[in-house]
Parts: structure tokens; sequence; C-alpha cells
């Protein structure tokens, strides 16, 4: 056995299997899990991902859900190292045998993982990659980018996504799907859009088209002043899309003891424009106008 670490973590372990580990299970005789959202890559599109990831050989990849090790075997020997954390105690256990001495496999929820400990002992900047589980796609998309401290912890995250939820990722104002996603992910990354994949690339196929898309995280494009206050702006905008700006604004112009006239033209905003036209430069003016 190649795997030379065991360390205990918060809502994490980082596990050794050998032979007489009685959670060993042969990958071939894994049945998917509806409830870890597991549908399995198949090997052409592996393929494909890897390619667009262009990797390097001194890339650090935190991997989430390396299921079976599709993905993580076909990267590992591109790159430094792959710290791959893994839900599900079969798939977790049944990895270490099977992964090169540079992969690393931790046995928890990404959603709960410590990222101070996951991090600790790598070369940061990391890049993340993940064939993500989409009942929890967009948790682990906010949770990456609330982390990403402007790229200082991780440079980017190559994700598979449903491809309407990379669409609203992607979408410009005034496209359909244009909303609090894209707003927010591109305030914080550039986003591009690398594959489309057909159900199936898949085994089992899920019931829907699949995309990759890559979050190149950088500093924030514009100044919001208060974080949340932002947040809750465009959430709360983008509630009532149709509506002229002048009234979307009044619940929470009107919560800050605000007149939301007042704030749209210290914002420099004409009250009849919809949310949907607005720029994320227009929406931190917004946000900072009614602080
Ligand atoms: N990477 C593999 C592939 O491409 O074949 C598996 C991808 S499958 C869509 C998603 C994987 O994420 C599964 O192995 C699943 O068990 C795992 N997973 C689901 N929820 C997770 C979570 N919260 N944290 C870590 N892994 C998770």
């Amino acid at each position: 056995m190649t795997k030379t670490t065991t360390k205990t973590k918060s809502h994490a372990r980082r596990r050794r299997s050998g032979p007489d580990d009685p959670q060993r299970e042969r990958p071939d005789r894994h049945r998917a899990r509806k409830r870890f959202g597991q549908h399995f890559l198949e090997s052409a599109w592996v393929d494909k991902l890897v390619g667009a990831l262009q990797a390097s050989p001194t890339d650090t990849f935190i991997e989430i859900g390396p299921g079976q090790g599709a993905l993580t075997l076909a990267l590992a020997p591109h790159v430094a190292r792959v710290v791959a954390v893994e839900i599900d105690r079969d798939l977790a256990a049944a990895l270490p045998r099977r992964v090169p001495p540079n992969v690393e496999i931790v046995l928890g929820d990404f959603l709960r993982t410590d990222f101070d400990q996951l991090l600790r002992d790598l070369e940061l900047p990391v890049r993340v990659v993940g064939n993500l589980p989409y009942n929890v796609a967009s948790p682990i998309l906010f949770r990456l980018l609330h982390a990403a401290q402007h790229g200082r912890r991780f440079r980017d995250a190559t994700l598979m996504l449903q491809k309407e939820v990379a669409d609203r990722l992607c979408a410009a104002p005034g496209m359909a799907g244009y909303g609090a996603m894209a707003i927010q992910v591109g305030l914080l990354a550039d986003v591009d859009r690398l594959l489309t994949l057909p159900p199936g690339a898949f085994r089992p196929p899920p019931k829907v088209t699949s995309a990759v898309v890559q979050l190149r995280f950088r500093e924030p494009r514009a100044e919001v002043g208060d974080h949340q206050v932002f947040e809750d702006l465009v959430r709360s905008l983008f509630l009532q899309r149709r509506k002229t700006l002048a009234n979307a604004l009044r619940p929470l112009a009107d919560a800050r003891h605000k007149i939301a006239s007042q704030v749209l033209d210290l914002a420099g905003l004409d009250p009849i424009r919809r949310p949907e036209t607005l720029t994320i430069e227009d929406m931190a003016r917004l946000a900072r106008a009614v602080l």
C-alpha cells in the first residue's frame, strides 16, 4: 500500500486502506447511490475533461467527489498532488489501494470540510476540480466562492454542473437566466464554459445535459461595500426582475430606512430600468448607495 497519511479531521478523515480493511469494496460492484448524486464519467469524457484542465506538473488539485477514481487516476500522473474528498464510505475505502502515491483520499462531506485543515500542508493556491453531485452543486459552488479569498487559496475551480446551472453562471445582463448567481460569481471570478456533455457521458445517465465551467478567482470586480447587503440586494432585486428598479428596490430601501428614488439617484441609475439589465458594477454602486 502506497498511502502513508492517516490524519483525523473535524468532519473529514484522511484514511489509509489495506487488505484487511472491512470497508474495502470492489469498485466494479458499487451500485450508484442516488442520494450522493452518483453519475460516473465515461472514460472518453474523462480524457476530454483532463485535457480541458491544462494541468501542469506543479499543480495541486483538490477533487470533490472522486467516486470510483475515473478522473483522479487520469489526472494524477500530470500533477504534483491530488487531495480528493469523498463522502461515500465504501468508495473512499476502496480508492486508496488503486491510486498512485501523490493522491490522498479524504473521507468527508465537502460542504463541512474544514478548509484550513484541508489546505494546511498544501502549496497554495490549489486548483479545484469536481464532477459535482447535482443535488448540492450550488452550495458547493458558493462555499468555494466565499472561501477562495480572491484566488489566494483556490486558483480556479473546474466544475461539472447541470447545463441550466452553467447557463445561469455564464449569462450576461439582459440574457435569459441572468440573475443572482451570475452576479455573485462574476464579482469574484472569470467564468468560462469548457465542455457540454450529453446524459450518455455518465453511468448511470442523469436526466439532464451537463456542462463543465471553469471559475478563475480574482480580486472583486467592484467595491460592494458590505458583502451581506450586496447579497441581500441582488437576491431581493432578482425576486422582482420584471419590475422597474424604483419598485423592485422599495422593500430593501424601506427596511434600511432609505427612500428608493434617492438611493437610485445616488447610484446614478435610471429608476425605470429593470434589475435584469444591471451589470455587476451597477449592483455594486447600488449596494453602496443603500448602506
Ligand atoms: N468523480 C467521479 C466521476 O466523475 O466518475 C464521481 C462523480 S459523481 C457525479 C459525484 C461524487 O461526489 C460521488 O462519488 C459522490 O459520492 C460524491 N459526493 C456527493 N456528495 C458529496 C459531498 N458532499 N462531499 C464529497 N463528495 C460528495
